[in-house]
């Protein structure tokens, strides 16, 4: 069986101007050598200046979004080789914030998944069910479903990580029972594998939803978590470096 890398990622959402670069710093002084692959997607406007402020250390920096075409008459969108020229390695495609508030469907997300390939960027795929769907025992079928539609033909396990976020679990402190992380991410494994063998075997699966340091061991004791996606937790080095602990010890 293939180890795969862990991988703590941060997103910072709508969150952050250039004094919230000390918690970077913060970050690097208390984990300088952490113990697994720590990623900070950032706004946009400080992709280029946290990648300079990580120089020198293994810390990663990525986009939130990119668009699916390389350039053009795209107000306001970020191409992936913007993001790429910023210093980004990774950009998050398709988390369930960007499909709601943007309508991005799963053709979306797989496009802008190729667009971040085309630009030697890691996608971050982001799936997950809401409540509703939840509730009427959906969600193994929606989540598959989205991993089909979102996920490009060409996907590898150097080039892609997918994020399974419960749209329910986001920023709410409502979190899957360990029982329902294992049972979504074993169905998201065992359809990786049947599409990609090996590459699906080695492709890492995050979970995010409410990680906080309280609750970040148990979670990554899971079967087929390789790590997580946080949202709020990745704002404070404090509580960012806390899940990273966890994660390198688990
Ligand atoms: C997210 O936005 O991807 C996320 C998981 O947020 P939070 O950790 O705040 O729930």
């Amino acid at each position: 069986m293939p180890t795969r890398p862990k991988l703590a990622a941060g997103n910072w959402k709508m969150n952050g101007t250039a004094a919230a670069l000390s918690e970077v710093a913060q970050l690097l002084a208390a984990h300088p050598e952490p113990g697994c692959q720590v990623l900070i997607c950032p706004p946009a406007t400080l992709v280029h200046r946290m990648a300079v402020a990580a120089e020198g250390s293994d810390m990663l920096i990525g986009g939130q979004d990119c668009h699916g075409a390389v350039s053009g008459a795209h107000t306001g969108d970020v191409s992936a080789a913007m993001l790429a020229d910023a210093g980004a390695s990774h950009v998050i495609t398709g988390h369930s914030e960007r499909r709601a508030d943007h309508g991005e469907t799963d053709a979306d997300v797989r496009t802008k998944s190729e667009a971040a390939h085309a630009a030697g960027l890691i996608a971050i795929i982001c799936i997950g069910e809401t409540l509703a769907q939840r509730e009427t025992g959906e969600t193994l079928t929606v989540c598959g479903g989205q991993l089909d539609g979102s996920v490009p033909e060409a996907a590898t396990a150097a080039n892609t990580v997918v994020a399974y976020e419960p749209i329910w679990a986001i920023g709410t402190g409502k979190v899957p029972t360990l029982e329902q992380i294992a049972e979504v991410h074993d169905d998201l494994r065992a359809r990786l594998v049947a599409r990609f063998g090996d590459e699906g075997e080695a492709m890492r699966l995050l979970y995010g939803g409410s990680v906080k340091p309280a609750n970040a061991s148990e979670i990554f004791a899971v079967s087929n978590v390789d790590g997580a996606l946080v949202g709020g937790a990745s704002l404070k080095a404090a509580d960012f470096g806390g899940i990273i602990a966890a994660l390198a010890d688990a």
